[in-house]
């Protein structure tokens, strides 16, 4: 077991991966100085790298790996799937078996009335297809100036320049990636934004913010709002409990789409299939992706409610990807979902792994180095802080202190991804209790290290 399946020394790995391989968002020319660790196989919830080191991946993957590594069903039904039929598309009047499965699966788990599936390549596809989408339906509807979607700052809807625009990841959108036609509000972030406000009035405060930019773009341009229900990549950001029945009021009080983006909390992350039911929101639109296939073929989509599928098929929309449904991805995705129904993760989630990573979680708001923990489902986060007395951000750049404590995280064997300087876990929905051990094991000696480091640098101060 635990063989090394690679050929070459990890030094001549790294060399080649930095002379021709460019990896999506990092400093290529600091990661060549560095080396990139090379991920040979995993299993469960542990990778292995071409040392042989046994990684604890509390992360899952990106956000995706729901059912865990290594599960042979999927490859057989790649493999079967591929030898019947590789490919074929789904333009031009023709259709297959897995995309006609799938989308049937899908819509018979989706809630309520969303029971019309867009296939994508992933997230950030589906979401472009999301923006086309609206403005076409109001146009049908012949209510064309109805075309500007309002998104959040800090929120993640992907990385095409039509999910850049979306989302309010400013470094992102100063790269070339904000189109015109969208607007921003701001995010349900209490700890560093609430300043003297209680979670649940800034909530509103936060929420109401939808109404006064609704109003100051003229409901008649406004076409859709779009938020993920827990924000992911900003930082595992919980709302308070107050926003979320805010904005759907305000979303029914005005003619606009909403659309939740559900690519990390769908697929039983929060314990429910979706973050939909979790916080009791009736979207006209929901993104899927990640969990859709446990990541083990790339795959998403749009899930439309019947309202909008109507309005939208009256017309042609012109509007596809060669690989929309592709029959391999489809197949995946489809025996992903059965092996989350018939093991009964979402279960498993909302009765054993969440509540047992809750407790175990919230105990690391004991260390001195911890402001808040905050935590839904399988996605947890917590704050770093050099004083436990204030929600202030350190003196250091943000995400100075996140990278130094990701890095004791790294040596520990452990990941744990940094936001700035908060710390967050999204682990596969299967960890068991010892799994959940392990994690708070690794974690609690890398906030250690991580502190006594960050001291001994002088960074650990807050903020003046
Ligand atoms: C990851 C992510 C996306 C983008 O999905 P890709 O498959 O990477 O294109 C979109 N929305 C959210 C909320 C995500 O977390």
């Amino acid at each position: 077991m635990n063989k090394i399946t690679n050929h070459l020394p990890t030094a001549e790995l790294q060399a080649l991966d930095a002379a021709h391989h460019m990896h999506p968002f990092t400093a290529n020319a600091f990661l060549a100085e560095k080396g990139a660790r090379v991920i040979t196989r995993a299993t469960g919830v542990t990778l292995t790298d071409s040392e042989g080191e046994q990684i604890l991946d509390a992360m899952a993957g990106l956000w995706c790996v729901n059912i865990g590594y290594g599960r042979d069903e999927l490859a057989d039904v790649a493999y079967r799937q591929m030898k019947e039929l590789p490919y074929y598309n789904t333009f031009f009047m023709s259709t297959h078996v897995p995309a006609i499965a799938l989308a049937d699966k899908v819509a018979e788990l989706a809630p309520g009335n969303l029971n019309h599936v867009f296939f994508a390549s992933g997230g950030s596809e589906a979401n472009d297809t999301n923006i086309r989408l609206v403005r076409t339906y109001w146009q049908n509807l012949g209510k064309p100036s109805k075309q500007i979607i309002i998104g959040r700052n800090n929120a993640y809807h992907g990385s095409t320049l039509g999910a850049t625009s979306l989302g309010g990841m400013k470094g992102m959108q100063a790269q070339g990636g904000l189109l015109p036609g969208f607007a921003h509000i701001g995010q349900p972030h209490w700890y560093l934004e609430g300043g003297d406000m209680s979670p649940e009035e800034f909530g509103l405060m936060r929420a109401r913010e939808l109404e006064a930019k609704i109003a100051e773009l003229g409901e008649e341009n406004v076409a859709a709002f779009i938020a993920e229900p827990v924000q992911g990549a900003g930082g595992v950001i919980v709302p308070p409990d107050s926003y979320w029945p805010e904005i759907q009021r305000i979303c029914d009080a005005h003619d606009i789409l909403l659309i939740v983006d559900e690519v990390i909390t769908g697929f039983g992350r929060t314990g429910e299939w979706f973050g939909t039911q979790y916080y009791g929101l009736r979207p006209d639109i929901i993104t899927i992706a990640k969990g859709l296939s446990s990541g083990y073929a790339p795959i998403g989509g749009s899930v439309v409610s019947d309202h909008v599928a109507e309005v939208l098929g009256r017309e042609e929309f012109a509007h596809g990807y060669t690989y929309s449904g592709h029959p391999v991805a489809a197949a995946v995705a489809l025996e992903n979902l059965r092996i989350l129904e018939d093991e009964k993760i979402v279960d498993h989630v909302k009765n054993e792994a969440a509540p047992y990573l809750a407790e175990k979680w919230h105990q690391l708001g004991d260390h001195p180095f911890v402001g808040e923990t905050k935590i839904v489902g399988m996605m947890a986060s917590l704050a770093l802080t050099a004083d436990k007395s204030v929600r202030k951000p350190f003196e250091s750049p943000a995400g100075t202190v996140g990278y130094m404590v990701r890095e004791k995280c790294f040596a520990n064997n452990l990941i744990m991804r940094h936001v700035g300087d908060r710390m967050i876990v999204a682990p596969p929905l299967v960890m068991t209790k010892a799994d959940i051990d392990l994690l708070f094991e690794r974690a609690v000696k890398s906030l250690d290290e991580g502190y006594a480091a960050v001291k001994e640098a002088g960074l650990l101060k807050t903020a003046g």
